[in-house]
């Protein structure tokens, strides 16, 4: 299926949609800290990004999984207690009751002028999608894309640690190998795209609450379990 807009900037153009009412964005960026007498300013514990671009009603469950990683609860914004740091986080999110596949730009027209700045300036990007099962290439949860051969290889790791089944995906669209795959997009000119599949992403929640306004609020312990490995994973990377 092919997008309604090219880009994000005509998804924009378009009166139609009106952001706060049928898309939202959310985003953080590190708040520079400089007390400390010759601290670095590319403090490189603060330079990863977590992106859910299809977020809300798009690929449902990338929202809540993104804040999560970020280190913020999805519904109180409480920070992790985990010692494994905070990260950036871009989130645009489809906000309709249905058709919010119309929001749906893919990742390499994304081109957002806040999303790009936050993952240019991040040396670590993890990108979070869904996708439905009947097109896995292969009967995974948890497919792994992107350019970011090292952490995508440790995030395989900690997620088969925690059995979560996942592989390295392979090919330009759930192997998200295009440079100009949003993920891709940061210094180091690599990242990694996670995509995870539609029932695998409902299993993260209790029954019957895989919908936008219950989603935030009734997380389980396998969402618990996906969180700590990716969070995890970025804490084994500079
Ligand atoms: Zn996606």
């Amino acid at each position: 299926m092919s997008d309604k807009y090219p880009s994000m900037r005509a998804l924009y153009a378009d009166p139609l949609n009106v952001e706060g009412t049928t898309y939202g964005k959310r985003w953080k960026r590190h708040e520079w800290i400089q007390l400390v007498e010759a601290q670095a300013t590319d403090n490189p514990k603060t330079e990863k990004v977590v992106l859910a671009i299809h977020g809300g009603g798009i690929e449902g469950g990338t929202s809540e999984v993104a804040l999560a990683v970020a280190g913020l609860h999805p519904a109180t914004f409480a920070q992790a207690t985990d010692g494994r740091g905070f990260h950036d986080l871009w989130i645009f999110e489809g906000l309709l009751s249905s058709g919010n596949s119309d929001l749906h730009v893919t990742s390499t027209e994304y081109d957002d002028p806040i999303a790009l700045e936050i993952v240019q300036n991040a040396r670590r990007c993890i990108s979070l999608h869904g996708f439905c099962d009947d097109t896995a290439t292969a009967n995974k949860k948890c497919q792994i894309g992107g350019l970011d051969k090292e952490l995508k290889s440790i995030l395989l790791d900690e997620l088969t640690a925690l059995e979560i089944p996942a592989l390295i995906a392979v090919g330009t669209k759930l192997g998200g190998s295009d440079p100009f795959n949003i993920c891709n997009r940061t210094k180091s000119g690599a990242g990694v795209q996670l995509e995870l599949e539609k029932t695998f992403r409902e299993s993260l929640f209790a029954p019957n609450c895989f919908t936008r306004e219950l989603r935030k609020n009734n997380t389980n312990a396998d969402f618990d379990k996906l969180v700590l490995g990716l969070r995890t994973a970025l804490s084994r990377v500079n």
